[in-house]
């Protein structure tokens, strides 16, 4: 059967808080977004709404001070986005041609054009993978397991508890570090006897009287019952292979995360670990009409309210962009749609043909005249 083709002039991929803010934001300035996200996938991982669809209590999303359940969070975006006009496609996207405008996205399905692109697919946070780590109720995720210590630390199931922290690299000294604020002891667990982390923060947290380490560790198997969560950690020695048994109420699980990017690999400009390359001051990516948002270009903040922030930054780069602005480039000169660049020092236009003129109100009204 042939796929359907549709021709958008902005499409979005991706339904976690960056994707859905730059919907809300595109589908009122009347641009009829179309919002591409993967359909629900145990296998695959994949869950629409992105990762506060696996989280709990949000305490920490601006506007809700009484905070929310993550999934209801989402509910709410998706209605808001709903409201302003946006149309949802759930497929998976197999190919991308981002070579020339309009970019072209295929599903098996379907063959959606595209005049602008915002890729807001999100980061997925790596998990060990042993028994006791999944969502409960088949393990202890949501229920004493988390990946994301700003999110979970400050809830009072983790407060005044004995906390262990898995990893050796940046993530793991700064959630370590944080923790310490509620927890009673913080145990890092790392599975060699260095740290990855770089110098300033390992001292930060060898220096904290409450943070103990445990090397040459890794953890076995998360402990627990389902009415009280988790009571402990079994750990392996990596050098002797013994095994014993660490009390515990709550793990939180810092060994990176990975942003969903293969899907662009070899078109779009992106750091060593995969996530995408954009201008400081915009989320333009080095393919003048393709932006990228949230988590999926963020290894540092990764929160909702910095997702939705980017979202909403997304959709006016994609609006200016439309209507024949520049917008600036990750080289820091800007582009408008015609190909026009405008110099970093902002004093001169090439043209698409190359021609150069001074960019001063002058020169243009001569021109105009
Ligand atoms: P990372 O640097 O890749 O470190 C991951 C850590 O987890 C490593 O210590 C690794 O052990 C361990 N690990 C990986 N897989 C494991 C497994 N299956 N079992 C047990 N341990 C495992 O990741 P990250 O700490 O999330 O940092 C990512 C990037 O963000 C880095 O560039 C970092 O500098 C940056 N970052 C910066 C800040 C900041 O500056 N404030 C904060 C957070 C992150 P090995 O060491 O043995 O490989």
């Amino acid at each position: 059967m042939a796929k359907q083709e549709l021709r958008r002039q902005v499409v979005i991929i991706g339904s976690g808080p960056a994707g859905l803010t730059a919907a809300i934001y595109t589908g009122r300035a009347n641009l009829s977004p179309l919002l591409i996200d993967a359909p629900a996938d145990t296998e695959k991982q994949t869950t629409p709404g992105g990762q506060l669809m696996i989280t709990t209590e949000v305490e920490n999303y601006p506007g809700f001070s009484e905070g929310i359940q993550g999934p209801d969070l989402m509910v709410e975006f998706r209605k808001q986005a709903e409201r302003f006009g946006t149309e949802f496609l759930e497929e998976w996207i197999t190919h991308v041609e981002l070579s020339e405008r309009p970019f072209t996205l295929v599903t098996d399905d379907t063959i959606i054009k595209a005049e602008t692109l915002i890729i807001a697919s999100g980061a997925s946070a790596k998990w060990l993978g042993v028994p006791g780590e999944a969502k409960t109720p088949k393990g202890f995720g949501g229920n004493g397991v988390s990946a994301c210590a700003t999110c979970d630390g400050p809830l009072p199931a983790f407060r005044n508890k004995r906390l262990v922290v898995v990893g050796g690299g940046d993530t793991a000294m700064e959630e370590a570090t944080f923790l310490t604020r509620y927890a009673s002891r913080v145990s890092v667990i790392h599975r060699r006897d260095k740290l990855r982390a770089s110098k300033i923060m390992q001292e930060k947290a060898l220096r904290n009287e409450k943070i103990e380490f445990i090397w040459d560790a890794e953890v076995a198997e998360i402990l627990g019952t389902q009415e009280h969560g988790v009571t402990g950690v079994r750990i392996r020695n990596t050098v002797d292979e013994e095994h014993f048994t660490l009390d515990c109420e709550g793990v939180f699980i810092a060994i990176g995360h990975k942003p969903n990017t293969d899907l662009f690999k070899g078109q779009l400009d992106m750091d060593d670990v995969g996530y995408i390359k954009t201008s400081h001051r915009s989320t333009a990516t080095n393919i003048p009409g393709v932006f990228a948002c949230g988590d999926v270009q963020d290894s540092v903040y990764r929160q909702a309210v910095t997702a939705a922030g980017t979202g909403c930054m997304a959709a006016l780069d994609a609006e200016r962009f439309l209507d024949h602005l520049p917008v600036e480039m990750p080289t820091g000169e800007e582009l408008t749609m015609e190909g026009e660049h405008i110099s970093p020092d902002h004093l001169r236009i090439i043209r698409a043909d190359g021609e150069v003129v001074m960019n001063e109100p002058e020169a243009a009204s001569v021109q105009e005249t």
